[in-house]
């Protein structure tokens, strides 16, 4: 199953989120809409969240 969520702005083809080009006119993805900055964009809250949690265990006096 592919997943579409953006346009391409070129031809208006729904893109694979997987792929760096529009698979219909081939014109390239805007950077932000690439997989790599789709993966970074979803691991920073994962950290922030992580680092959050951390924070609390470190911070809360236990014993
Ligand atoms: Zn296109």
């Amino acid at each position: 199953m592919a997943i579409r969520i953006f346009k391409c702005t070129a031809c208006g083809h729904r893109m694979r989120l997987a792929s760096n080009y529009c698979g219909s006119c081939f014109n390239e993805k805007p950077g932000w809409q690439k997989p790599g900055s789709l993966i970074a964009m979803a691991a920073i809250p994962a950290i922030v969240v992580v680092g959050f949690f951390a924070f609390i265990m470190l911070a809360v006096p236990t014993g």
